[in-house]
């Protein structure tokens, strides 16, 4: 089998630790990895690569002084080509959501997002459907393959070898078809809600913007926690997008995932029910979270976050 292709993610020059499960969900038993990196430092992402099994890292360089998806994703299929790389797995992140589909659309590929499994043998992956409904095999035919795994959808398992770098530079300039004319930032800060470890999310219950206070002073006592929301919170104008969690909003798949105010909506659940542990807050025992959800608080979120903020920052003193 040709070597399995994986692109790699960074965040403030380090390897993002979501790339160790999608490396583990690529290794298998035995398979050769080739990480791609582009435009980043390989020689200090090698030491994180190559505890994952990765053997070879392209260190792909494009000159390109801005983020610029078109030119990433033209970077990457020339690095495929070269390297004889026919299946691709990236990241479902925002930045996977940019350049998967862009080196799927240039190679004639088979992609498939979000997946939770993956046969590389077989070539056949899982995945959600229809609001979480359905569970989906999907098999790929052709002669390309792009999976975009959901981020924590698979546990890391360290598998130490070495790794070369080969450098690679890539000099086409295609045309993006496109002008950037302003980037910018929402509030939300830096952290994509998937790749927490544990999410923390408010929904009508809360009833305005300053009692997500409460949330995040629970998620602050947590390492690698962050605050989500339901669609109903963000179309108010409570919490910007980024933070919503469902069907239209970001797919997560954290260790831990609580619910305070939140009914359980077919497709809020849609985007959380493959959290390892569910906790709901709720005053009414009867929403539909409940039959969603490993705990069970029935009670106003105004008198259990105040408690349960108490209690972690009793957990985290020294
Ligand atoms: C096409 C489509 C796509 C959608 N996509 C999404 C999506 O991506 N994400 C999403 O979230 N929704 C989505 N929705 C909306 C979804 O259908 C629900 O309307 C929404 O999830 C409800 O949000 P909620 O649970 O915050 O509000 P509600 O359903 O109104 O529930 C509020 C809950 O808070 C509880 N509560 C109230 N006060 C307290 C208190 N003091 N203490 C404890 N509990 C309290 C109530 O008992 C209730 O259960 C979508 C809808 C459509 C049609």
């Amino acid at each position: 089998m040709n070597p399995i292709g994986l692109l790699i993610e960074f965040k403030d020059g380090r390897v993002k630790e979501a790339n160790f499960g999608l490396a583990t969900a690529a290794r298998g038993k035995n398979r050769q990895l080739i990480a791609l990196v582009v435009d980043a430092s390989a020689g200090d992402a090698r030491r994180a690569l190559e505890a994952f099994g990765v053997t070879r890292i392209v260190n792909i360089t494009t000159g390109s002084r801005r983020w610029d998806p078109a030119i990433r994703a033209a970077a990457v299929v020339a690095a495929m080509e070269q390297f004889e790389i026919s299946s691709l797995v990236g990241l479902t992140s925002p930045a996977g959501r940019e350049l998967l589909p862009r080196i799927a659309a240039r190679l004639d590929a088979a992609l498939v997002m979000d997946c939770i499994e993956l046969d590389l043998d077989g070539r056949r992956v899982k995945t959600s459907q229809y609001s979480g409904k359905t569970m989906a095999t999907i098999a790929l035919t052709g002669s390309h393959f792009i999976y975009g795994m959901g981020v924590n959808a698979v546990a890391p398992l360290q598998c130490q070898v070495t790794a070369e770098i080969i450098d690679f530079a890539f000099e086409g300039n295609p045309d993006p078809g496109y002008r950037v004319i302003e980037t910018r930032t929402d509030s939300s800060g830096t952290q994509y809600l998937a790749e927490s470890d544990v999410i923390i999310s408010g929904g009508r219950g809360l009833k305005n913007a300053e009692n997500f206070n409460l949330l995040i002073a629970c998620a602050g006592h947590i390492n690698n926690a962050s605050v989500g929301a339901s669609r109903v919170a963000v179309d108010n104008g409570w919490v910007p997008y980024a933070m919503q969690v469902g069907q239209t909003g970001v797919k997560v798949n954290p260790k831990v995932y609580l619910a305070a105010g939140i009914s359980g909506s077919i497709q809020h659940v849609a985007g959380m029910k493959t959290a390892k542990t569910i906790i709901a807050i709720n005053t009414d025992e009867n929403a539909a979270i409940m039959a969603n959800c490993d705990y069970f608080a029935v009670g106003d979120l105004f008198e259990i976050l105040p408690e349960l903020e108490k209690a972690l920052a009793a957990v985290r003193r020294p």
